[in-house]
């Protein structure tokens, strides 16, 4: 008799002790990819990885990306891309997994609880750097696809893996690799799936099928060749700090409307079928206005709030480089101050276009200043929107496999967070992408005291496992 998909479920029940300790395995690694010092942890973060691929009987290649420039001018060797592949039975489909093995900086001193590095478990939480992004869901692959072998269940699809170290950073020369690879490794993949985003709330599980793009901007301004004392040379100078903050209020109103002339104008209207998919989310403003710990909102209602995070732009103000930040009082008049922004873009609007309208609109209100200030604006990133077909079987897989283990009908949504890769799938491979969410919208990615709850792993691996054998009977037989 053969095992049932049952049968990886409890294998996965049992297991639970085991998988945990891989997990703190995994996190005590500092896969810090954007500190140089740590690139030696990333790289054997990789192997590690490889080599748990090839225990599961995968064929691995260590794809070399090669160098990245730092800021310094010096050269610094990029960790190898993991491509892997489990099972290569013809009569299956194929799908592919993404992920990636890097996390961001963190210190014991930023404001954690316990040391970021050693996993540590309160309350039904797993805490730890990389433990929700995206070690945990990683992880959760090979855990699923070992579950298989353990029971003597045939996995109901090949597996591609596609896994990277550089994530946090930019993803550097992995579009590269998916335009080189896209006949040969990705030619046979039937569709693409990335665990590396969350849900809408604590609860319901999601899948995510659109994300907001991001153009990224740098204003600078200067007024003088070194910092002044504002006591001697207050008064005869154009301040370069002057200029910059009534340029920035410039770009957008107290109700969060931008102010950039033309910037809604290529936004591409609701359709019916998403503003019914918004209005079907279940989403509690009450609860999301507590956890951002804001008085008030800007909009009240669900539908306004989900509106304006997902399918309409947004400005942000992020910082002033050059400008007195620390305690105290100090008199200075800064020489030369960068003041940086983004817009979150969404569907039709295109990076070029953001950036020529930002940049006239700046220029003129500049000029409208009259400064003789030394002025420039630059626009260093500039990302699309990515919307998938969520009407494909990928996403049946997905909806069927969330019902199975929630017993709840996952919420479909998009997010207001840009994901390089699933850019790169779209522009070089004609593959749909499916983001099957397996953390909480209060796992803190990024950010102090980040956690996976330990129900999240568990239940997230046998949504893996079921979403294989959904995948098996829903894309279509050639
Ligand atoms: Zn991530």
């Amino acid at each position: 008799m053969t095992s049932s998909i049952q049968d990886v479920f409890t294998h996965i029940e049992n297991n639970q002790q085991l998988f945990v300790k891989r997990l703190a395995e995994w996190v005590s690694v500092r896969s810090v990819s954007s500190q140089p010092e740590l690139r030696g942890e990333v790289l054997r973060m990789v192997q590690m990885t490889a080599q748990h691929i090839e225990r599961l009987g995968g064929a691995v290649e260590m794809v070399d990306i090669g160098t990245e420039t730092l800021a310094d001018g010096s050269k610094l060797a990029l960790p190898p891309v993991i491509l892997a592949e489990i099972g290569r039975d013809p009569a299956k489909k194929t799908v592919c997994v993404y992920g990636h093995l890097d996390v961001q900086p963190a210190q014991l001193e930023d404001g954690w609880d316990s040391d970021p590095f050693t996993l540590t478990h309160r309350n039904g939480k797993l805490y730890g750097r990389g433990a929700t992004d995206d070690k945990g869901p990683v992880l959760s692959w090979l855990n699923c696809i070992e579950s298989f072998q353990a029971v003597s269940k045939a996995l109901p699809v090949n597996v591609k893996l596609c896994l990277e170290g550089m994530e946090e950073s930019g993803s550097i020369g992995l579009g590269e690799l998916i335009a080189e690879r896209g006949k040969s490794f990705f030619g046979n993949v039937d569709c693409v799936c990335i665990s590396d985003s969350y849900w809408l709330g604590t609860q319901t599980p999601c899948l995510t099928f659109g994300l907001r793009g991001l153009c990224y901007f740098e204003i600078e301004v200067q007024c003088a060749q070194r910092d002044l004392h504002s006591g001697v040379y207050g008064g005869s100078v154009h301040e370069a700090m002057t200029d910059l903050t009534q340029i920035l209020a410039s770009l957008v109103d107290s109700s969060g409307r931008i102010l950039v002339p033309g910037i809604y104008k290529s936004v591409k209207p609701l359709s019916e079928m998403e503003a019914q998919l918004c209005a079907n989310v279940d989403f509690s403003p009450e609860e999301y206005r507590l956890e951002i710990g804001a008085t008030t909102l800007q909009q009240h209602t669900k539908e306004d709030i989900l509106n304006h995070r997902w399918h309409l732009p947004s400005l942000s103000i992020h910082g002033i480089e050059g400008a007195f930040s620390e305690l105290g009082q100090k008199t200075v008049i800064p020489s030369r101050v960068v003041g940086k922004f983004s817009i979150r873009t969404v569907p039709n609007m295109e990076p070029d276009e953001v950036e020529r309208q930002v940049k006239d609109y700046v220029a003129q209100t500049f000029s409208e200043l009259r400064s003789p200030n030394r002025f420039r604006i630059t626009m260093p990133v500039g990302s699309q929107a990515w919307v998938a077909d969520s009407t494909h079987p990928n996403y049946t897989a997905g909806r069927n496999a969330m019902r199975r283990v929630f017993g709840v009908e996952p919420n479909l949504i998009r997010d207001g967070c840009s994901i390089p890769v699933t850019l790169d799938f779209a522009r070089h491979t004609a593959l749909n992408v499916l983001l099957l969410s397996l953390g909480a919208c209060d796992d803190g990615a990024h950010s102090q005291n980040e956690k996976f709850n330990l129900s999240n792993y568990m239940n997230g691996m046998k949504v893996m496992a079921s979403y294989l054998e959904e995948l098996s009977l829903v894309l279509p037989k050639e």
